[in-house]
């Protein structure tokens, strides 16, 4: 299973449930499968509402006021996407469990390498597993008389996963933010006016809730917000070449957050200026494939010259929610949420331009409806290289034979779409416009250099050694 998702956490707020509604919100656009909140209240209780849906739809006026009683002092959320296989009510977060040392709550975004073979081991030795989520083998490790005999049982369980994980761990008197070793998804920390701490996956949610940047949580760090402030300690020395996801910035970010120390809008627009300069064709107009595109268009059209419209309407009243993971549910989709403007289309030469192209039927159908219009000439222009590769490390792509660009070249995938031309951003291009070295980010679903063995997840024995071992 393979997850992209949102977290946030916030501590000492007299408003926590709020201002985790919020949150979610303004990073709904990382998971719209389900949503959920765990609250920790005045009487060391934590107890939560998660459910499938928009965060809109999970929380009502009810639900927010039965979270809010009992004076809670701070609050986790999660919203997340799945593949279709764990698409499942049972798999919403936070994950609230109790165990030998209390109750924890937790809510991950990102995917754990090794979460399978763990878990196989685990059933084997009779621990029962309630999701089908690579999370609950956290809490699992968690619960285990090994970590808890730690002194650091957060730090000991952490050291046993392999992958990719911003998490959020909440218990009584805390919660506990931590990023994997690579520094995969993004995790910052804030603070609100009064001084309260914040996480949250993405900048868009400080701002939203009227919090101020503070940094990024490390790779390798755990940030603990607690009624004494925030502390921070290593669970893991940070790997020394990061792999940030660089598909962030290609598409999942919201344009308005700043992830890994870069704003998202500029990154689109300048991989749209480098598309211009690596791609360059004539023609009437530059239009967008919104809204994924509409970045990376700005900045082509600047960089080229030529005038930018819009002439793929989005249907505005299309939810999120129809957006389901199936094939035909996605082509069913498409055709009701973009609309082709046939008059401005009739006769013109024009440049697409999208962020990425994923299986291609999407592309493929909205290309026909552009020819169908009257469309003189389609050059299709994409703001990353062609996607060969899945990703195992938090974004749901798909599996490899679904890609357009597994084994097909150029030309191949320019006919199967049916355009005049088609060019993708070049790797090292798109690597030019990042603000960090380049051996910094992970751009495996390209190249195919994975950072970790894949096929070849570490187990238990090779990694952990006495210390750590979960079973006695
Ligand atoms: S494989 Fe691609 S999508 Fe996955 S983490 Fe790496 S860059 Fe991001």
């Amino acid at each position: 299973m393979r997850e992209k998702c949102a977290v946030f956490g916030v501590w000492g707020s007299p408003d926590p449930v709020r201002l985790a509604y919020y949150g979610l919100y303004a990073q709904q656009h990382r998971g719209q499968e389900s949503a959920g909140i765990a609250v920790a209240d005045a009487e060391g209780a934590i107890h939560g509402h998660n459910g499938m849906g928009l965060v809109v739809e999970v929380f009502d006026p009810r639900t927010l006021a039965h979270l809010a009683q009992g004076s809670p002092i701070g609050a986790i959320g999660h919203n997340r996407y799945s593949t279709a296989g764990g698409s499942l009510a049972c798999n919403a977060q936070p994950i609230i469990q109790r165990y030998a040392d209390g109750q924890v709550a937790v809510g991950h975004n990102g995917n754990l390498i090794n979460a399978a073979a763990m878990r196989d081991r685990m059933s084997e030795a009779g621990h029962l597993f309630s999701t089908t989520s690579d999370t609950e083998v956290m809490i699992h490790l968690l619960a285990s008389p090994v970590a808890r005999r730690s002194p650091d049982p957060t730090a000991a369980m952490l050291r046993r996963l392999q992958g990719a994980f911003s998490v959020v761990l909440m218990f009584k008197d805390r919660i506990e933010a931590a990023r994997d070793p690579w520094g995969w998804r993004p995790l910052v920390i804030g603070r609100l006016p009064g001084g309260e701490p914040v996480v949250a996956s993405e900048t868009v949610a400080l701002d939203v809730i009227g919090a101020e940047f503070v940094r990024e949580v490390e790779p390798g760090e755990i940030v603990t917000l607690s009624d004494e402030g925030v502390s921070s300690r290593h669970f893991a020395q940070p790997a020394e070449r990061a792999a940030h996801c660089v598909f962030e910035h290609v598409y999942f970010a919201s344009p308005a957050s700043n992830v890994f120390g870069q704003n998202v809008q500029l990154a689109r627009e300048t991989m749209g200026e480098k598309l211009a300069t690596e791609a360059p064709v004539e023609a009437d107009y530059v239009a967008p494939m919104p809204d994924s595109g509409r970045s990376a268009a700005n900045g082509y059209a600047r960089a080229s010259g030529i005038p930018y419209r819009e002439v793929i309407v989005p249907n505005r009243y299309v939810g999120r929610t129809f957006i389901k993971p199936t094939q035909d549910q996605r082509r069913a989709a498409v055709r009701l949420k973009l609309n082709v403007i046939q008059e401005m289309v009739r006769g013109k030469k024009l440049v697409i331009v999208d962020d990425s192209i994923v299986r291609g039927t999407t592309t493929r159908e909205k290309m026909q409806q552009l020819r169908s219009a009257g469309a003189k000439e389609i050059h299709l222009r994409i703001s990353c290289p062609p996607i060969r590769h899945p990703c195992y490390f938090g974004v749901d792509f798909a599996t490899r034979d679904q890609l357009i660009a597994n084994g097909r070249t150029v030309e191949e995938i320019r006919d199967y779409l049916g355009v005049d031309s088609l060019h993708y951003l070049s790797l090292d291009g798109l690597l030019s416009v990042m603000d960090r070295p380049a051996e910094h980010y992970c751009t495996a679903c390209y190249s195919g250099d994975y950072r970790l063995d894949i096929d070849h997840p570490i187990t238990e024995t090779e990694v952990v050694g006495e210390q750590l071992k979960i079973f006695d």
